[in-house]
């Protein structure tokens, strides 16, 4: 019964397609990091990730290929996070990646990090030279803030990378100034 209730709750809180968490276990992990925060004033940091032109890599290549840049995208997101990092599929092409004791900059060259490898990786061998392309946006979370405010700085500053361009983070401002 112990297996069997383990194995049902590991399929609850993971997405399908990428073997990602899903946004009902990210909720669940934030939940826990502001609880630690509150606690023991152990920093974390989000990011919002969205896929750039992803609706292009559909029409053009088809659902399926799609599906394959998504698994690659969770792939690499995996291999290049540290152990302790927490990636989640937040919805359709958005990803939410939870950094505890990192701060913004530090978050900045992971996706940075992220960005190399995903342009060194094969989405699919049937378009060999197709890649993913992704914009981010990183806010820390600030004492006495909700976390809906932090996921909320998160998401401007992912517009505001869409915005400038695309392919690139966009750290939010920060109330307060805090230690590297
Ligand atoms: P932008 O750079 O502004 O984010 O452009 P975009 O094309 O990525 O944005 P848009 O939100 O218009 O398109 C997102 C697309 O992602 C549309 C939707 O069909 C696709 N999508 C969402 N979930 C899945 C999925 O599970 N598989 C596949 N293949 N496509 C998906
Ligand atoms: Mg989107
Ligand atoms: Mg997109």
């Amino acid at each position: 019964l112990r297996a069997t209730l383990d194995k049902v709750q590991a399929l609850a809180s993971r997405d399908a397609l990428t073997g990602l968490y899903n946004r009902r276990h990210m909720q669940d992990k934030l939940t826990d990091c502001v609880r630690r925060f509150e606690r023991y004033g152990e920093r974390f940091t989000t990011v919002l990730v969205d896929l750039d032109h992803f609706k292009r890599i559909n029409d053009q290549h088809g659902h399926r290929v799609g599906d394959e840049a998504l698994v690659a995208f969770a792939a690499a997101a995996t291999l290049v996070l540290r152990e302790s990092d927490t990636v989640g599929r937040w919805g359709g092409e958005e990803f939410l990646f939870v950094l505890p004791n990192t701060s913004p900059r530090k978050a900045d060259i992971a996706l940075q990090r992220l960005r190399e490898a995903l342009n060194r990786s094969q989405i699919s061998t049937s378009v060999p030279e197709l890649r993913v392309a992704f914009s981010g946006g990183i806010a820390s979370h600030e004492p006495g803030t909700p976390l809906n405010r932090t996921l909320e700085r998160a998401d401007r500053a992912l517009y505001q990378a869409k915005h400038e361009g695309r392919g690139r983070n966009v750290m939010a401002a920060m109330g307060q100034p805090q230690p590297e």
